[in-house]
């Protein structure tokens, strides 16, 4: 039988831990009292707003009501599960267990005992696959439940299963040589050791960002080229017009996985690339899985029947390249230069902290490690427990650098004369994607990245952007 590994209450351990514990039940409640009022927003609005006359269909605001209600439903009951397994991880030991068992499983694969870095590697393999296994309910569950009843899930189980069992693959396979690497440093790095374990990270992250488009996104979702045609010729156009170094320009096939639809550029400075959700794009959108001849087949019945068929999604060409307009906003105003540099400063400023404190055993034995002190658990229990309190305030902070950010570049779509077009695309995606356009002033303001739409209709109109 396991039993509980409480440290002494009288002890620094004994503190932390009390401390840890608390605040993490003290966020839980935050979340829960958020979401429970937003909860009580969908269950109260049944009748849509006045102000959303000629925004919102009633029939699609009462789809986005349900869909809003059951997920909802679904984050608490989900919510509430894994907070109780976190903490009985806590009180249980779950981390020495699992560090001891990893321990186990990288001597059997020929290592020394003590040997800190394949041990680490095993640890993560092994948390990785029970977090995967613990997941799978839920993953499940939302996908075939409740994406699937609202009509957003395309995914077969086949597909389900194959790209798990892939994302499982090379997530080991990516953060085996990484976390090898922090786990060197750590030890062999000296006094300094954080500004190298900094650097390490840095190199890392911008690698990745370089080599994830062309070599490991194409793993899991499908990438063509977007056809030339008007949409590409008027997509390269705005690009020449604000100087965007656009050198390719893709429609991903995100209808494989769900009908939520998006756009996105990337890449680095004079290299990037746009990529279209096939779902954002009228003219991609398949409305069934026999292909485009059934598709005009079913338009023109569509049409005879007086849109008694199922209705088309996604944008019309200016509609799209006012999303677009919108996205390179984000480039010109160089908030993803700015998201990044932020995330840097933040990490080195963690590094630190934990350069200072890995070698504080009160730390490790609040979870239970009392005779080693492996450098890896180290650093989560810095970057997950010690900073818990002021990640939610970063996090809280960000939230509202991204709602800022979201006006910028609506006003910058704006400022291109995408004005009309952007305020449609936005009705539409809101739409497809079934928004619920109200929200309570609380929840709003801690978890929205994005402005509700109403704001983002308006400050257009206005031509003044509102924080807030
Ligand atoms: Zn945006």
């Amino acid at each position: 039988m396991i039993s509980m590994v409480v440290p002494e209450l009288g002890t620094w351990e004994g503190k932390i831990f009390v401390g840890i514990l608390g605040f993490s039940w003290a966020t839980y409640m935050w979340e829960e009292y958020l979401a429970y009022r937003q909860r009580h927003v969908y269950r109260e609005k049944v009748e849509p707003p006045s102000e959303l006359k000629g925004i919102m269909e009633r029939t699609t605001y009462d789809k986005a009501r349900a869909y809003s209600i059951d997920k909802s439903n679904f984050s608490m009951v989900e919510g509430f599960c894994s907070h109780i397994v976190n903490t009985g991880v806590m009180l249980y030991g779950g981390l020495p267990v699992f560090w001891s068992a990893a321990g186990k499983m990288s001597e059997w694969l020929g290592f020394s005992v003590d040997s800190e870095i394949p041990q680490t590697v095993a640890f993560i393999c092994l948390a990785s696959a029970v977090n995967t296994v613990v997941n799978l309910p839920w993953s499940v569950y939302f996908t075939f439940k409740v994406e699937q009843k609202h009509g957003f899930n395309k995914q077969t189980p086949g597909f389900f299963v194959k790209d798990k069992i892939k994302k499982f693959i090379v997530s080991q396979v990516i953060s085996a040589p990484v976390v090898a690497g922090l786990v060197y440093i750590i030890k062999a790095g000296g006094d300094y050791f954080f500004l190298y374990l900094w650097g390490f990270t840095t190199a890392v992250m911008l690698f990745f960002m370089t080599v994830y488009p062309d070599y490991i996104a194409p793993l899991f979702d499908k990438y063509t080229p977007l056809p030339s045609g008007p949409l590409r010729d008027q997509i390269e156009e705005l690009a020449r017009q604000i100087h965007f170094p656009l050198t390719k320009l893709y429609v991903v096939e995100g209808s494989k996985r769900s009908a939520h639809s998006n756009a996105y550029f990337y890449g680095f400075f004079k290299n990037k690339r746009i990529v279209l959700y096939d779902t954002l794009l009228e003219d991609y959108t398949p409305l069934n899985e026999d292909g485009e001849a059934k598709q005009n087949e079913e338009e023109t019945k569509a049409a005879a029947e007086g849109e008694k068929e199922k209705k088309k999604t996604g944008c019309s060409t200016p509609e799209v390249l006012a999303v677009l307009g919108h996205e390179l906003g984000h480039w010109k105003l160089n908030h993803v230069l700015k998201g990044i540099i932020i995330s840097q400063v933040n990490l080195l400023l963690v590094f630190g902290v934990f350069g200072s404190l890995y070698k504080y055993s009160p730390l490790y034995r609040t979870f239970g490690f009392h005779q080693s002190q492996p450098a890896f658990i180290g650093l989560i229990i810095v970057m997950q427990y010690v900073f818990a309190p002021y990640n939610e305030v970063l996090q809280f902070l960000l939230t509202m650098f991204s709602r800022h950010n979201e006006f910028q570049a609506d006003a910058f779509a704006k400022s291109l004369g995408h004005s009309e077009q952007l305020t449609s695309a936005l009705v539409k995606l809101n739409e497809d994607n079934l928004g619920f356009p109200v929200y309570d002033s609380l929840f709003s303001a801690w978890h929205l990245s994005h402005p509700p739409i109403l704001e983002r209709i308006r400050a257009l109109e206005d031509g003044e952007k509102k924080e807030k």
